[in-house]
């Protein structure tokens, strides 16, 4: 047993010889939430994308919940897993992105509920309360028999926030949530977002949103240049960094 969430390893990845994360680790223990900053090109994404395996990391090794994410370690050899077990590995990480992805030809309602029915564990109308329940979570309870276009920004990242917790994930990955997102829609997919880490989920958010940096981070991470320059608690790393790239990059956001 352990109370990790998420460990990072010295984790590589390069796409052909560009190399965009050189070596990162990184632990989030259960219910911690975790903020990463750093200037756009430093790997962030990458990094969120090789924690469910959307990109296959050169060395190094990433743990979800003591899972070795994407291989199998046998006689010191790393083994690929197959797509469907990497599949089930992904089903207990929901993500969140900056561009919401719903699917514009279904309803809000039919949008939460589409993965957990794809998978068929269990009945839809077990599937149907638990979205509609998650729908009036995230405000959007009214809702739910509109389709994405009808509704403002705000509204759709509720739904892609929605739709990710219906798998009932045990690690919720957040990209730049509300970068997309007019200033006067921030608040309420924040306000989401505090919600939920209120309630334990771990999370790793990625965001230039320093007010919930400090609110609610547990811990902040800067990247730069595909490594970890700094890190710590929030209001330590963005009251008194110690690096001067850290400082550089606070004292343009801040
Ligand atoms: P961030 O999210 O911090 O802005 P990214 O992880 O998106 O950074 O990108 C880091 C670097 O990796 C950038 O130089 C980007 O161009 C490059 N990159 C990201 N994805 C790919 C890809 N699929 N193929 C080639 N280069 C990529
Ligand atoms: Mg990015």
């Amino acid at each position: 047993m352990t109370d990790e969430m998420v460990r990072a390893d010295n984790v590589h990845k390069s796409f052909g010889s560009l190399e965009v994360l050189k070596g990162i680790d990184l632990v989030v223990k259960q219910g911690e939430v975790s903020c990463v900053l750093g200037p756009s090109g430093s790997g962030k994404s990458t990094f969120l994308r090789c924690i469910n395996h959307l990109e296959k990391i050169n060395a190094g090794r990433i743990f979800v919940d003591g899972d070795l994410i994407g291989y199998r370690e046998r006689g010191g050899k790393l083994h690929e897993l197959k797509e469907r077990e990497v599949a089930a590995q992904r089903r207990a990480i929901g993500m969140v992105f900056q561009r919401f992805n719903l699917f514009p030809h279904m309803t809000v309602l039919q949008n939460v509920m589409e993965a957990p029915c794809r998978v068929k564990r269990e009945s839809k109308s077990e599937v149907r309360d638990r979205a509609v329940a998650l729908l009036d979570r995230v405000g959007l309870g009214e809702k739910k028999d509109s389709y994405p276009a009808q509704l403002s920004g705000g509204q759709q990242q509720r739904v892609a926030i929605a739709r990710a917790l219906a798998m009932r994930p045990k690690l919720m990955l957040f990209d730049e949530p509300t970068s997309a997102l007019d200033p006067e829609l921030v608040g309420e997919v924040l306000d989401v977002m505090k919600d939920l880490a209120r309630d334990g989920m771990t999370m790793i958010v990625v965001t230039h949103e320093i007010g919930f940096a400090r609110e609610v981070g547990d811990s902040l991470i800067f990247m730069d240049g595909g490594v970890v320059v700094e890190q710590g608690p929030p209001r330590e790393v963005i009251g008194n960094p110690q690096q001067e790239r850290t400082k550089a990059f606070l004292s343009k956001v801040l």
